[in-house]
């Protein structure tokens, strides 16, 4: 076969050489060990947690390395593609410190539009580029057109319908496919000039050279050595209408865009065969992988499941609707990805996540479980070491979106919101009682009249009378001006004349010599200025109430017994 001619034939209009595009796309002037990497989303809807996922670890590789990190639109199959989806994650991304130097960006007017000198970096832009590599391998015998086979067959073969078919069923389809593409291998010039003239489609197809019982040795980053069947599949390079696979694509965009480090999930382990071979073919040097393990969750068995799309937590935007901040689920994403970051964050409870040595070696090999209790509870730490106006600010943000009435109550009384969530705040212990910022009306409503409400009953075995005296010796002695030590040993006294021991040590041994004790009065106090039977440091809650209000609701409470 001439495939020069057949070349010519195919790619009539392409007249650049791969030596023109290494000219127009030099090599990256990067420091000594500084990684390129990429996040390469198809733009079909949301942001998934298990994108979060690999995208951080390119964040903090490439970040962490003084290089680059980009963001490739993958939007080569049109039917998949949803309006907006690339706008949409760029600024989801954005909301979880995942910001690209280079690539897709949002232009002022929030379009999406190209920044950087590797572009376009959209791929459905990039049509030309792929095509001129395409003539390559045709010139180069290691590729050829395929008249008779449809992209359908494709898809039969794409992993998911695999899945879906008996293994029988799947076999005949492999077997008669190769036969279509032996014969295909066969096609002669004449054939191909008949076929383009009745203007009869084709897909390019690459001619494998692989042998599935020879295997290829190769090094994931993270999976470790292993090693391969090769490849003697002649997939497709293009589809029909010209525009690349995949595999095509990737080869070509993350040569020419420099990419050393390719992070991605593990469902591109098994076409990992074709890429190492069309690296080969295009003369490019093979970049470094990271196949990231799939997020699992426990199913309600107990048994793991793969994190699926309609699974709660898989989207990224329900994270804001829930109230999380981003910060929160950023640590949470840092404790899933390296087995030593818990321990690091005990170390230094003051520094920024980014702040960590990130380490590829401290990957998980298998896949990481999802679990919001875990995730609850590393945001609860974040969020108790945030000040008390970030925590105001952020909860007021939230709920002026999510919880509007309760917003521009926060709004309108931010001082007093302040002081609220200042308590307890700062110290080594702090409190630890919000996970989400949805956690915060249940946690301070009380302070204002609207949300105030008298969750439960006294416990029967306190006598009303009892509870009535305790309010009015409380009152008869409150005094705002008292310090903390003052007030308290107001209330002791107060538990004294009534019967209830301040001295807790003393009811421990001979709980039936009292009636109770200065905690049980600290309650009677509680239920009625809180409405709760936990609350916040009580001190503090009635330095913010102010006198007049906590003799208000204790009142109230003394016309309700
Ligand atoms: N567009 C591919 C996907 O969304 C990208 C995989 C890769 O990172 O190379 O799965």
């Amino acid at each position: 076969m001439d495939y020069q001619s057949l070349a010519e034939l195919l790619f009539p209009n392409v007249n650049k050489t791969p030596a023109d595009l290494e000219a127009e796309f030099p090599p990256r002037a990067l420091a000594e060990g500084a990684k390129v990497t990429r996040f390469a989303p198809s733009p079909t809807g949301f942001v998934h947690f298990g994108g979060l996922f690999p995208t951080t670890v390119a964040e903090r590789l490439a970040h962490q390395s003084g290089g680059v990190l980009y963001l490739r639109i993958e939007d080569t199959d049109a039917r998949r593609e949803v309006a907006g989806a690339a706008e949409g994650l760029i600024k989801t991304l954005s909301r979880y410190g995942i910001n690209f130097d280079e690539g897709a960006v949002l232009d002022a007017d929030g379009k999406v539009s190209d920044k950087g000198i590797y572009g376009p970096y959209k791929q459905s832009l990039r049509g030309p580029i792929y095509h001129v590599y395409a003539k390559q391998l045709v010139k180069e015998g290691k590729a050829y057109p395929c008249f008779t086979a449809q992209d359908e067959l494709e898809e039969i073969l794409s992993v998911n319908k695999k899945e879906e078919l008996k293994h029988t069923d799947w076999q005949a389809e492999a077997e008669s496919r190769r036969r279509e593409m032996l014969k295909a291998r066969e096609i002669t010039l004449d054939e191909v000039k008949a076929n383009l003239e009745a203007g009869n489609p084709f897909v390019l197809r690459i001619l494998a050279d692989g042998e599935p019982d020879r295997k290829v040795k190769f090094t994931d980053l993270v999976k470790g050595n292993m090693e391969i069947p090769e490849n003697d599949e002649d997939f497709v390079l293009l589809k029909s209408d010209g525009i690349p696979t995949y595999h095509f694509a990737h080869a070509v965009d993350d040569h020419l865009m420099g990419t050393t480090h390719v992070i991605r999930g593990e469902e591109w382990l098994p076409s990992l065969a074709k890429h190492l071979q069309l690296f080969r073919y295009l003369g490019f040097k093979t970049p470094k992988y990271l196949h990231i393990a799939q997020i699992m969750r426990l199913d309600e068995n107990g048994n793991k499941k793969k994190l699926s799309k309609r699974d709660m937590g898989a989207n990224m935007d329900d994270y804001t609707r829930m109230g999380y901040c981003p910060e929160a689920v950023c640590e949470y994403v840092m404790t899933l990805l390296n087995s030593n970051y818990e321990e690091w964050r005990m170390q230094n409870p003051d520094k920024s996540y980014l702040e960590f040595p990130f380490n590829i070696k401290k990957m998980s090999v298998s896949g990481c479980l999802f679990d919001f209790d875990k995730l609850n509870d590393v945001s609860k730490n974040v969020i108790s070491r945030m000040d008390a106006q970030t925590v105001t600010s952020a909860v007021t943000e939230w709920a002026l979106e999510f919880d509007r009435p309760f917003g521009e109550l926060l709004r309108d009384n931010k001082d007093m919101a302040t002081a609220i969530f200042a308590i307890g705040r700062g110290g080594k212990k702090p409190r630890k009682d919000l996970a989400t910022w949805c956690d915060a009306k249940p946690y301070m409503g009380f302070f204002f009249d609207e949300y105030f409400a008298v969750e439960c009953p006294y416990p029967d075995k306190f006598p009303k009378e009892d509870i009535l005296n305790v309010f009015d010796g409380f009152l008869s002695t409150y005094d705002e001006r008292d310090d903390m030590n003052v007030w308290f040993e107001k209330i002791k006294a107060v538990a004294e004349v009534n019967g209830y021991t301040p001295d807790m040590k003393a009811y421990k041994a001979n709980p039936e010599a009292f009636k109770g004790n200065v905690a049980d009065v600290s309650m009677f106090l509680r239920l009625a200025v809180t409405g709760k039977m936990n609350s916040p440091d009580m001190y503090s809650v009635m330095q913010i109430l102010g006198k007049e209000k906590v003799a208000e609701r204790i009142n109230k409470m003394r016309s309700k017994l």
